[in-house]
């Protein structure tokens, strides 16, 4: 068994995701971690939870809004925040080192600086997975950060104002991926393109949209009914659905499909897949998975260096359930936050903790103003039963999903203050948010 943290300092998580927050706001609310110091380290200044990106994309909701600070969360918590881009972890020294921060106008804030811990946790994330797809990298936009939300959302209103002022005739938009990333994004852009028709002189039926999905049905990793109500809720909205559909080639107008089709496209939108951080390729110390990720034991140890962890996205861990890596996940995040901060707890009595489990509870994806559409998992002993869910009152559970991070991370009162905070801003606030 590793040393207890406790002993050994400072206890230092990378990534401030769905993962890491969670795990530094419940690590660092036992007092002997407090004291002993949890250092938290995040290339962004604040915390925004992956799955409302499509929102941000689209103008439905406002970066700020989605944001939490970590200067904020970190006073407030007890631990200490640290700005600063992972480059190399040194197990030798046990030490990770932060590449030098810019200033947005080019001016350093900080050096390149080393920090030493005792227990190192890695939590940072993925990085979008374009298959090396020729033309992908330069002729579209992703959706895994939020600038990149951003960079989708400028286009987005460019195009849309485009077409209102008579500049163009349509605006074109192919979303390649229909995973529930993929099906997210198209279905908030019907919605957001309705939204904008209410303010400006714009025909929503003048956004053309394609789905391309290289599988036989959209949300291949959903019940087949789900994709079936996805599939009928987005074609009614006029969304044209490509399935077994491979994207062979990306250029500035549009996409070349495997079947030979081409698809013409202003706007290309990459969801199809995620890999391991790009943050790991240049960390030797690290050993790499296929996927690019660090491989984990059952207590989600990295395998090859001592007192290191990893969770979320950029962890491999292989479910004995089913002897395949565990899907990547905000659900399977916040598990396995929850779990090592036990598990740290277990192991500063000097215990070992009980090997990691995880059983889902199914998925749900948004359609935005239509609703939502999933299973739920209902477990009776051994026995599980998939349920279906869908329309609005899936819709509500989509959106319990994300209060339930908010309180996690938040506690009760601050996270009902956003509740009250969020209905103001639904209430008063335009519906298409600029920024
Ligand atoms: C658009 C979208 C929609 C999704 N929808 C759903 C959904 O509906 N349901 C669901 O369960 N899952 C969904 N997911 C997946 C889910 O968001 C991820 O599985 C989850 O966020 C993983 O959490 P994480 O903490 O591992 O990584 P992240 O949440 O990505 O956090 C990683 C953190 O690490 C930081 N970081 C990265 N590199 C470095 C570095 N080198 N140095 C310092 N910091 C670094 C980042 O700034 C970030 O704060 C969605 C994902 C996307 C992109």
């Amino acid at each position: 068994m590793d040393r207890s943290p406790e002993q050994t300092g400072p206890i230092v998580v990378v990534g401030g995701g769905a993962a890491g927050l969670e795990f530094v706001t419940r690590l660092s609310r036992q007092p002997r971690y407090r004291r002993q110091g949890v250092v938290l380290v995040d290339r962004s200044l604040g915390h925004i939870w992956k799955p409302r990106l499509h929102e941000i994309a689209t103008a439905m909701q406002s970066q700020a809004g989605a944001e939490n600070s970590f200067v904020g969360h970190a006073s407030a918590n007890g631990y200490r925040f640290e700005p600063g881009v992972l480059i190399d972890v040194d197990p030798a020294s046990r030490e990770i080192v932060l590449d030098h921060l810019f200033a947005p106008d080019g001016t350093m804030v900080l050096p390149r600086r080393r920090i030493g811990y005792g227990a190192l946790v890695l939590a940072v994330g993925s990085e979008e997975n374009d298959f090396d797809t020729p033309g992908a990298r330069a002729h579209c936009l992703f959706l895994n950060t939020p600038e990149q939300a951003g960079r989708i959302r400028d286009a987005l209103l460019a195009g849309a104002f485009r077409v209102a002022r008579g500049q163009q005739q349509e605006l074109s938009v192919a979303v390649i991926g229909g995973g529930a990333t993929g099906v997210e994004l198209a279905a908030e852009i019907k919605h957001a393109m309705d939204a904008f028709a209410r303010h400006e002189p714009m025909d929503p039926g003048r956004v053309r949209m394609a789905v391309v999905e290289a599988s036989e049905r959209l949300l291949s990793a959903n019940p087949p009914e789900v994709s079936e109500y996805a599939a009928a809720s987005l074609r009614e909205r006029g969304v044209e659905l490509l399935t077994g559909e491979r994207v062979t080639l990306v250029d500035e107008a549009g996409l070349q499909l495997a079947s030979g089709r081409r698809i013409e496209a202003q706007l290309r939108l990459w969801t199809a897949g995620i890999r391991g951080p790009a943050a790991f390729e240049g960390i030797a110390a690290l050993p790499r998975s296929r996927s690019g990720r660090v491989q984990v034991d059952a207590q989600l140890r990295c395998q090859a260096v001592p007192d290191v962890y990893a969770i979320g996205d950029c962890a491999e861990w292989t479910d004995p359930a089913t002897g395949r890596p565990a899907p990547y996940t905000a659900q399977i995040a916040s598990a396995q936050a929850r779990y090592l901060a036990k598990a740290f707890a277990e192991q500063a009595r000097g215990r070992l903790a009980q090997p990691f489990r995880f059983e889902g509870a199914g998925a749900i994806v948004s359609l935005a103003d239509r609703g939502a559409a999933g299973n739920l998992t209902l477990r009776v002993g051994r026995r599980s039963r998939d349920h279906l869910i869908q329309g609005l009152s899936a819709r509500w559970l989509y959106a319990l999903l994300y209060r339930r991070h908010e309180f996690a991370i938040l506690g009760w009162r601050r996270g009902l203050a956003r509740v009250l905070a969020d209905w103001l801003e639904e209430t008063y606030e335009p519906t298409i948010k600029l920024h």
